[in-house]
């Protein structure tokens, strides 16, 4: 699926949602890769069963006007937020992703548009990549993971080594001064009581925004 909806931690297309009577209006993720320059363990693309058996597997990335072809028969209605996902890291295309919040701001003005990133795309791009997003995103959720390069690169095995955590805390600060809203993320089920509050530190010290969520992707 390039399109859809989450409840309870599946997936709907958006006509399955509507079908199922699932409450709306609800985010609506968009799937542009199943690509990530990270390796996180408990990253969902890992699981053998579930990367076969899930629908946002997908077979080939789509166009950007595939996407725009889906978004043309979207139920606004039924939508509160459109969210940037799935089951791989959606800065690895950046340029799509650009197009995309472009013709969502043009065609859907009043739409809220998040990106849930890894943060590690001006690693992936070789320059700073924040500006792109000025007046096309509202909110960007930057996945921190941990406390500590070290921590964070035995959870995320990322393909840029050690210094990929910095990047990630450097990102964020970048995009503060484009993006109105941009917190940082660490999984409850992931981190002890003691990480989440050194996350916490770690964030007030650099004045970023930490949000504490439940497992899920
Ligand atoms: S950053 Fe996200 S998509 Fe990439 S490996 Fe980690 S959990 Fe999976």
């Amino acid at each position: 699926m390039i399109v859809y909806m989450v409840d309870g931690g599946k997936y709907f297309s958006l006509d399955d949602a509507l079908k199922l009577g699932l409450q709306t209006p609800r985010g609506l993720y968009i799937n542009l890769t199943n690509r990530c320059d990270n390796d996180c363990v408990f990253c969902l693309r890992r699981t053998k069963e579930m990367m076969k058996g899930s629908s946002l597997w997908l077979e080939r990335e789509p166009t950007v006007e595939e996407v725009i072809a889906e978004l043309r028969a979207v139920p606004w209605s039924s939508v509160s937020e459109v969210v940037f996902c799935g089951f791989g890291e959606p800065t690895l295309r950046l340029a799509e992703l650009i197009e995309l919040l472009r013709w969502l701001k043009k065609n859907q003005p009043s739409m809220p548009t998040r990106l849930n990133t890894n943060g590690l795309g001006e690693l992936a791009h070789g320059r700073e990549i924040a500006a792109d997003f000025e007046g096309l995103l509202d909110v960007a959720s930057i996945s921190l993971n941990a406390s500590t390069a070290e921590k964070y690169f035995a959870l995320t095995r990322s393909t840029y080594g050690i210094g990929a955590f910095e990047a990630m805390l450097t990102f964020a600060e970048h995009m503060k001064k484009f993006v109105p809203k941009v917190v940082l993320t660490i999984v409850d089920k992931v981190s002890p009581p003691e990480e989440i509050e050194r996350c916490r530190q770690l964030c007030s010290a650099r004045n970023l925004t930490l949000r504490v969520r439940p497992f899920e992707k």
